[in-house]
């Protein structure tokens, strides 16, 4: 399968138009072999540098492409930090034309910052595909030892080759799926928070983020049936994933109320203490919560609203301890104050009716439990009496409108 992104740019009914610096997203079986070809395809052409670790590169599947420089990094310990990629830059024989990394998110990384640095394009070669970050334009790295989403190149082209991605770990593959069904929330979010406040929305992004969805719950599904994964839809969902990221330079049609548990498993604040998980099983416990949470709401016919109240700083305090200044800052605009409760309650009925395309928390978990994947807070090392405090603490730890957000200004 080959996606012409071309499709998805250009001037939209939202008002705007639309950019994506990736041109060319192949996923096929051999499509390394062709690897030249490609290069051509996206006008990439002169001295290339590429950049694999110990893992990826002796990987079976892997046809190496013929390249300026190799540099491979050893594997053990590699993570992504701006002094690690740094030190690499210091190996670059000559500036290349351009960069090719080949592996998971940390090789991106590398990839993507040092070709950010130089100013010059970057290739992305997936080793695994249990993420939808390849296509994206941001790169979570560690700076001055705080780890940062920052703004940065997206790849020119993303070269997967099934024969490479399709021998990873099920269990990868199965948080990859998580990962996505998560959308189910994070659209309504997205919905939700644009009726309420008017919030800027994008129907076409929407349609995008909506077929990623509809392709891996089909996938979710052929594994429910034990059969063998489908890896082109299931790449190909993830790049779609990515590429409204890069669209829309923020996570708001991918990432919604129940991806905030993902971080505060590395957060961890008051009850979080053993938390554990990949980002994928971490959202997917995130998702079946909200829809609990959502599915309870709706049952409500009509709703009563309260003022708008600052969050509780000893609340915090209790909760966060040391990270209290920072999730008081990240409050201190809070955007509830922009939401004028009479409309929220009459948006109540359009809301219920969002809620309703959301499948009950049921049937995720029964989803999940058949496909081997993670959907408790226990499988996660969470004490399962924080119960819907979770999505308390989530909401806090970033400004974002989002159905669990709203519910400060709902009358229980
Ligand atoms: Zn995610
Ligand atoms: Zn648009």
């Amino acid at each position: 399968m080959i996606l012409d992104t071309s499709k998805y740019t250009g001037l939209c009914e939202c008002g705007r138009t639309h950019e994506l610096r990736t041109k060319l997203v192949v996923c096929e079986a051999g499509a390394l072999q062709k690897f030249d070809k490609y290069m051509q395809d996206c006008g990439l052409s002169g001295f290339s540098t590429i950049i694999y670790d110990t893992n990826t590169y002796n990987l079976p599947g892997v046809t190496r492409p013929a390249a300026g420089q190799e540099i491979v990094l050893d594997a053990a310990g590699l993570h992504s930090e701006k002094g690690l990629i740094e030190n690499m830059m210091k190996d670059f024989v000559r500036k290349p034309d351009y960069v090719v990394a080949v592996g998971g998110g940390t090789i991106m990384d590398f990839g993507r910052y040092s070709a950010y640095q130089l100013g010059i394009p970057f290739v992305a070669v997936p080793t695994i595909v249990s993420s939808d970050g390849f296509t994206a334009n941001i790169c979570s790295i560690i700076i001055d030892g705080q780890k940062k989403s920052i703004p940065m190149l997206a790849p020119d082209a993303v070269i997967c080759d099934l024969n490479v991605v399709s021998s990873a770990p099920e269990f990868l593959t199965v948080a990859g799926v998580q990962d996505i069904l998560a959308k189910y929330i994070s659209i309504a979010d997205w919905k939700i928070a644009s009726l309420v406040t008017g919030e800027y929305f994008c129907p076409r992004v929407c349609a995008m983020a909506q077929e990623a969805l509809d392709i891996m719950a089909g996938c979710a599904e052929e594994l429910r049936r034990g059969e063998k994964p489908d890896h082109e839809r299931l790449a190909y969902a993830q790049m779609l994933s990515g590429l409204t990221m890069q669209i829309l330079s923020n996570s708001r049609a991918a990432s919604g109320a129940e991806h905030l548990i993902a971080h505060l498993v590395e957060m961890k604040p008051r009850g979080f203490e053993n938390a554990h998980g990949l980002h994928g099983e971490c959202v997917g416990v995130g998702t079946v919560i909200c829809a609990e949470e959502y599915h309870r709401l709706a049952m409500n016919e009509t709703i009563e609203t309260k003022p708008f109240e600052p969050l509780d700083r000893q609340w915090v305090e209790y909760v966060f301890g040391s990270m209290t200044d920072g999730i008081m800052k990240e409050n201190e605009n809070d955007v509830l104050m922009t939401v004028d409760t009479e409309k929220l309650r009459n948006c109540w009925p359009e809301i219920r009716r969002i809620i309703s395309e959301i499948p009950s928390a049921d049937e995720i978990r029964t989803l999940f439990k058949e496909i081997g994947a993670k959907y408790t807070l226990s499988d996660l090392g969470i004490d399962e009496s924080l119960g819907r405090e979770v999505l308390k603490i989530s909401a806090a730890i970033r400004n974002r409108m989002t159905l669990c957000r709203l519910e400060r200004l709902i009358v229980e």
